[in-house]
C-alpha cells in the first residue's frame, strides 16, 4: 500500500443530478473572449482566428448554495456566469464533428476573477494566474448529463445579484461553440474523463461585495447559487 507523509487532498467533485455517484474532477480548462459584447465591455474584439484558454486549480470548486469567501489581494472581485462541459470520455486530436461523443454533461460555472489584477497582468503582457486562478473561485453546479438532456447548443444564460438581472444571453452567441472549443483543445491536451471546460462569459459581469447572493441559470441544464462572504 502506497505511504503518504500526510493525508492526500480529497478528490474535488461534482454532484449528478439523477445519480449517487459524483463526478471526480481532474482539471479545470477556461475559455477566454467566447461573447462578443463581453469581449467588447473588456475592451478588446474577440479574435475569430482561434480561441485562448486559462486555467483554475480543481481545488477551487465549490458545490451551489456554498459561501465562498471575497478573497486576499482585490478590489474588485467579479462574477462571470459560464456555461461548463464535463468531459467523460478521451478526447485527443478529434474533430468538432465527434467532439459530443467526448461530453458527459453540462453544468453552470462561475469564473470568479480577480479583475483589477486580471487587467493589471495583461496590461503588463503576464499570465492572468493570481486573476483567475484564486482560492473558492470556480463554483459549479450539480451536472445534468448528456444522456438525460442532450447537448443544448441555444438555450438563456443568466445571472441575478441580489434579485437583480445582471447579466442576460443565450448560448447560441458563443463565438466558438462546445464542438469547436474540444477540438481545438484537444489538439494541445489529452482530455478525459473529470477534465471540466468553463466556456466563456457574456456581457454584464460585475462586482460582488461581501452578503451577496449569486443566482446563475441555463436553461435546460440546471442553476447554481453562491453567497459571497466576509473579505479575507
Ligand atoms: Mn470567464
Amino acid at each position: 500500500m502506497t505511504k503518504f507523509v500526510f493525508d492526500p487532498p480529497p478528490t474535488p467533485a461534482i454532484p449528478i443530478a439523477g445519480l449517487d455517484a459524483l463526478f471526480p474532477v481532474a482539471r479545470i480548462f477556461c475559455v477566454g473572449r467566447n461573447y462578443e459584447d463581453h469581449a467588447k465591455e473588456m475592451g478588446i474584439a474577440v479574435d475569430r482566428e482561434k480561441p485562448f484558454y486559462f486555467s483554475k486549480s480543481a481545488t477551487a470548486l465549490r458545490p451551489s448554495g456554498a459561501t465562498i469567501p471575497y478573497p486576499p489581494g482585490t478590489n474588485n472581485y467579479h462574477f462571470e456566469m459560464e456555461l461548463v462541459v464535463a468531459i467523460g470520455a478521451p478526447a485527443f486530436k478529434i474533430a468538432a464533428a465527434d467532439a459530443l461523443n467526448a461530453i458527459y454533461g453540462y453544468a453552470c460555472g462561475l469564473d470568479m476573477t480577480r479583475r483589477d489584477l486580471q487587467l493589471s497582468e495583461r496590461a503588463k503582457q503576464r499570465p492572468w494566474t493570481l486573476g483567475k486562478d484564486v482560492e473558492a473561485s470556480a463554483p459549479v453546479s450539480t451536472i445534468a448529463r448528456a444522456a438525460a438532456i442532450g447537448h443544448p447548443a441555444r438555450g438563456a444564460i443568466t445571472l441575478r445579484q441580489n434579485a437583480e438581472i445582471r447579466q442576460s444571453a443565450d448560448l447560441s452567441q458563443m463565438v466558438w461553440s462546445v464542438p469547436e472549443i474540444i477540438a481545438h483543445l484537444s489538439g494541445f491536451y489529452q482530455l478525459g474523463p473529470g477534465d471540466l471546460i468553463f466556456t466563456g462569459t457574456p456581457a454584464g459581469v460585475g462586482p460582488v461585495a461581501p452578503g451577496d447572493h449569486l443566482e446563475g441559470v441555463i436553461e435546460g441544464i440546471g442553476e447554481l447559487t453562491v453567497t459571497i462572504g466576509e473579505k479575507r
